[in-house]
């Protein structure tokens, strides 16, 4: 394949849909895996916003394109949203409406960078931020929280990482992949540190907004100073439930949103517009079932952490948000089963794989290579049998 394009050639694959792409595969085989890698919700987009999309259909008034940056209706529900909820002081002019919040990074990443500029990516690290970093010409400098930090780099270690290339910060609040959650005051920190330097952006990702088990959520946007600074990036894949849906926002100071809007003009148009219909249902209508489902990723947090818990030799942080846990599983590198040698924790993924017919994935794609990661979007039934499982055969390793 030497005719592909350099720039696809050193780009790496998504570790997280190639590990569930691994396990649907399996499962079309007819073995029967338990997938805690792809992190997405198990439960069913609410009925409410179901019907606002066949209501749309019915309608028959959205078959055309919409607007570059979305419907202006729903870029005032947005607004008025993060306005009120997240005190981020926003017009709709600020929001530009995506093919999902993946879309919305990539399009700010390619409204900032030129070719080397730098961006600090707090480590643990959701994937796709480092390929679509240097997919758009810019360099990825990783600053690293350690397990003992709950995972999150100090404002000390961001002003020491700071260069003048430095274009932009980028964490996810709460977390994918460790399920930290930054408090206001951490975020005020950052603040200070990226106030002192003239051009510097924060992208805040706050996707998993609405899976926070701390009862509050605190956007960097709407401190002092930061809204001229803030790239707030957000969706409804989560907390609503609707990832194939496909429908993520940003809320960016005027020039940012201008370019990101012209960027899509050039490369998708705006987003579906069915699910644009559907998106303001979401924000307008009965919040009811997005509570129900985050108190359900509550329970069964407390119950994977019991669980995992009472396996040997891990170090389980207890995540403050997102559904995932990221244990530290490195007490099993240099074990074997038979003649199989466990020397990482993509090796320990692929024996979960294997031998418990698990899937999760290897923290090295999220540049933590001594943990992996479980997504705790599956039935509690499926979960007390991953875990189960997961147990038995790390047993094994000798
Ligand atoms: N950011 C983070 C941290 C995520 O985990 C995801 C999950 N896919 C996304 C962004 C992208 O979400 P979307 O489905 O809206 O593209
Ligand atoms: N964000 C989810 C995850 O981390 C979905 C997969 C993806 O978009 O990479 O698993």
């Amino acid at each position: 394949m030497e005719y592909l394009s350099s720039r696809v050639k050193n780009m790496e694959e998504s570790a997280t849909i190639a590990m569930a792409q691994k396990a649907r595969e399996l499962k079309n085989a007819g073995k029967d895996i338990i997938s805690l890698s792809l992190g997405e919700p198990d439960f069913k987009t609410p009925k409410n916003i179901q019907n606002a999309a066949k209501e749309a259909i019915d309608s028959e008034n959205y078959f055309s394109y919409s607007p570059v940056p979305g419907y202006l209706d729903l870029r005032e529900a947005i607004a008025e949203k993060l306005q009120t909820g997240n005190k981020i002081p926003c017009a709709p002019e600020n929001i530009v409406v995506s093919t999902g919040a993946k879309h919305s990074i990539a399009n700010v990443f390619l409204a900032l960078l030129d070719a080397g500029d730098e961006v600090i990516v707090y480590t643990p690290f959701w994937v796709s931020y480092i390929e679509m970093v240097k997919m758009a010409g810019g360099v990825p400098k990783l600053l690293e929280g350690t397990i003992d930090q709950e995972f999150k780099a100090t404002a000390q270690q961001l002003e020491e990482a700071i260069t003048p290339k430095t274009k932009a910060i980028i964490f996810s609040s709460p977390c994918n992949p460790t399920g930290a959650v930054w408090s206001e005051e951490e975020l005020r920190a950052i603040s200070e540190v990226v106030l002192k330097h003239d051009n510097l952006f924060v992208i805040a990702d706050e996707i998993y907004e609405y899976i926070n088990f701390t009862g509050k959520h605190a956007s960097i946007a709407s401190l002092p100073e930061m809204f001229e600074r803030t790239i707030t990036v957000n969706g409804f894949s989560k907390g609503y439930a609707m990832t194939g849906w496909r429908l993520g926002y940003i809320c960016a100071p005027l020039p940012v949103a201008k370019a990101c809007s012209k960027i899509q003009g050039q490369f998708t148009s705006g987003s579906c517009s069915i699910a644009q219909r559907a998106g303001i249902e979401a924000l307008k209508g009965d919040q009811a079932e997005r509570l129900k489902m985050a108190e359900a990723y509550r329970n069964r947090r407390a119950l994977v952490k019991e669980l995992l818990d009472e396996i040997p030799g891990l170090k389980t942080p207890m995540p403050e948000g997102a559904f995932y846990f990221f244990p530290d599983v490195s007490a099993y590198f240099g074990k074997k089963f038979g003649n199989q040698v466990i020397g990482n924790a993509g090796d320990l993924a692929m024996y979960l794989l294997s031998e418990a017919n698990v899937s999760t994935v290897s923290g090295a794609a999220f540049g933590a290579p001594k943990c992996i990661r479980l997504s705790y979007a599956a039935s509690e039934s499926e979960l007390k049998e991953a875990l189960k499982r997961i147990k038995e055969s790390l047993a094994q390793l000798k």
